[in-house]
C-alpha cells in the first residue's frame, strides 16, 4: 500500500505511480476507446486491487476496473480535499455558561477515505463553529479530552473524564456536555454518575448515530439538545440526551444509571430501562417527566470519587456455560464478578462450585438479569435461593452494565469487602428504582 495513494495496489498502483498521479490530481483514463476525466480519490484499505476510482465532473464516483491494455494520464493538479470547519460564532454575553468536553465517536467523526470508515477527527471547538444555534443558547467553552471511538475506552478513561468534569464545575459553570461514542456511552454516563456525587449543575453526556457529515445525522440536534439541558434544566444529574424518536420532534434526557442502548444504528436507540425519562426537550422547551430528581444548586459543593478497580468482570451466562470461567477469572486476581443471569436471576447448577469457590475467596458475586427489564428475584425457584445461600447478591432492577461499573466502583472505594458489598447494594445514583415506580416501556422501534 502507498502513503501517497492510500486504498491503491497492485496493477491499479502501478499505473497511478507511472503516471505520476496524486489524489486530487484530475486524471485520464483511457478504456476500450471510452476516455473519462475525474479527480482521483483514495480508496478503502480493504477494496480490491483493480479499480480506479475517480470523482466525475457530475459529482458521482466512478470506479475503472483497470487491464494492462488500460492509460492512466494525470491531468493537472486539483485542489485536495480537507475539511475546513467554518469559523466559530461569536459569543453572546449573558448566556448561561456550559462547558462542552469532547471524548471522540460518531458525533466527532466524518468518513475517512482511507478505510471508508467514519473516524472521530473533530474537536469539541469544531462542533461549536458547525453548530452555531448552540451560541444562542449558552456561552461554550470547549475542550477535548480524547479523540477516540467509545468501545477503545477503558475505565481510566472514566476517571479521566470524571476530573475533568469537576474540575470544570469547580470554575463555576451552568453545565457540562461530554460528547462520547455511543456504543459505551451508557458505561460511561453510569461511572460518572457514581464519581461526581452531590452536582451542583446538569452533566450531559451526547452522542450521534451518523456522522455530523450525512445528511441524516442527527449530530446538531442532539448537541443542541444537550447543550440545552446542560443550560437550563432544573436537575443536577449525569444524563445521556438523545433523539426519542427516529423525527426530529424530541431529545428525550435519560438517567446516567438506568440508560442503555437499545439498537445498532437507529437515532432512537438509547432507552431508559425500567424507570422514567427525566425530560423531554421540544424546541429548546424542557418538559420534565418526573418529580424524583436532585435539583439544581450551584452552592452545593461537589464531591468527586473518580477510582474504578478494572479487576471486575461481566459474565453473561449462556445455557451449557463452562464454569471454568469463573475459575479463571478467580486465578487471574479478580476482585468480583457481575453475573447477567437467565430469567429472574439463575444459572445452571454445574457453576454453583465455581461460584461457591470465587465467593470464598473473597470475590463478591452479585447477579443481574438478562431480561434486562424487571428486576431479579432469587426467592422463587429452588436454583435463585440456593445462589442466595452460597453468598450471591441480587441487584434488584439495576442494569447488568452499571452493575459492572457499580462493582468496579465500590472495589476501589472501599477498605473491605464487606464495606464494597454494602456500598453495591446501596442506592447512589438511582441505579435502583423503588419498586412503587414500577415501569416497563420496553422499546418501541417503529418501522423506517
Ligand atoms: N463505535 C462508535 C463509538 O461508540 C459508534 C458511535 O459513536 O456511535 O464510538
Amino acid at each position: 500500500m502507498s502513503e501517497r495513494l492510500p486504498g491503491y495496489r497492485g496493477l491499479a498502483l502501478k499505473m497511478l505511480l507511472e503516471a505520476g498521479a496524486d489524489i486530487g490530481d484530475l486524471i485520464r483514463v483511457v478504456k476500450d476507446n471510452v476516455v473519462l476525466e475525474g479527480v482521483l480519490i483514495p480508496r478503502s484499505e480493504y477494496s480490491d486491487d483493480k479499480h480506479i476510482v475517480i470523482k466525475s465532473r457530475s459529482g458521482y464516483n466512478i470506479g475503472v476496473e483497470v487491464t494492462p491494455a488500460t492509460k492512466v494520464e494525470r491531468v493537472r493538479t486539483e485542489l485536495k480535499p480537507l475539511f475546513v470547519p467554518p469559523p466559530p460564532p461569536e459569543q453572546r454575553t449573558g448566556l448561561p455558561k456550559v462547558t462542552i468536553l469532547s471524548t471522540g465517536g460518531t458525533i466527532a467523526s466524518r468518513v475517512d477515505y482511507r478505510t471508508g470508515a467514519v473516524r472521530p477527527v473533530i474537536s469539541a471547538s469544531d462542533l461549536y463553529s458547525i453548530v452555531p444555534e448552540l451560541s444562542d443558547i449558552a456561552v461554550i467553552d470547549a475542550e477535548i479530552l480524547f479523540s477516540i471511538f467509545s468501545e477503545d475506552l477503558t475505565p481510566k478513561n472514566w476517571s479521566a473524564m470524571a476530573r475533568a468534569v469537576a474540575d470544570h464545575i469547580s470554575r463555576g459553570i451552568d453545565g457540562v456536555v461530554v460528547t462520547h461514542g455511543t456504543d459505551t456511552m451508557g458505561y460511561s454516563a453510569a461511572a460518572l454518575s457514581f464519581a461526581l456525587q452531590k452536582l451542583p449543575v446538569p452533566v450531559v453526556f451526547v452522542g450521534a448515530q451518523r456522522s455530523e457529515d450525512r445528511p441524516s445525522s442527527d449530530a446538531p440536534m442532539n448537541l443542541i439538545g444537550a447543550v440545552y439541558a446542560a443550560s437550563s434544566a432544573p436537575f443536577a444529574e449525569v444524563t445521556v440526551a438523545m433523539h426519542e424518536t427516529p423525527s426530529d420532534e424530541a431529545i428525550i434526557i435519560h438517567r446516567g444509571t438506568k440508560v442503555r442502548k437499545c439498537h445498532t444504528s437507529r437515532r432512537d436507540a438509547f432507552k431508559t430501562v425500567n424507570s422514567k425519562p427525566l425530560a423531554r426537550i421540544v424546541n429548546n422547551k424542557i418538559f420534565i417527566l418526573t418529580n424524583n430528581y436532585q435539583p439544581r444548586d450551584l452552592e452545593r459543593k461537589i464531591i468527586l470519587k473518580p477510582e474504578f478497580d478494572e479487576r471486575a468482570a461481566l459474565i453473561k451466562f449462556y445455557p451449557g456455560m463452562n464454569p471454568k470461567i469463573i475459575d479463571w477469572y478467580v486465578s487471574e486476581g479478580y476482585r468480583g464478578i457481575v453475573l447477567e443471569g437467565t430469567g429472574l436471576g439463575h444459572v445452571r447448577r454445574e457453576c454453583f462450585p465455581a461460584i461457591k469457590g470465587a465467593i470464598d475467596a473473597d470475590v463478591i458475586v452479585a447477579m443481574t438479569s438478562q431480561c434486562i427489564w424487571g428486576r431479579v428475584n432469587m426467592n422463587v425457584y429452588s436454583n435463585g435461593r440456593d445462589l442466595l445461600s452460597i453468598g450471591v447478591i441480587p441487584l434488584d432492577d439495576m442494569l447488568a452494565e452499571t452493575a459492572l461499573v457499580k462493582m468496579m466502583w465500590c472495589l476501589a472505594q472501599s477498605k473491605s469487602i464487606d464495606e464494597a458489598k454494602n456500598l453495591l447494594i446501596t442506592n447512589i445514583a438511582n441505579e435502583f428504582s423503588d419498586r412503587t415506580v414500577e415501569h416497563f416501556e420496553p422499546p418501541k422501534f417503529s418501522m423506517g
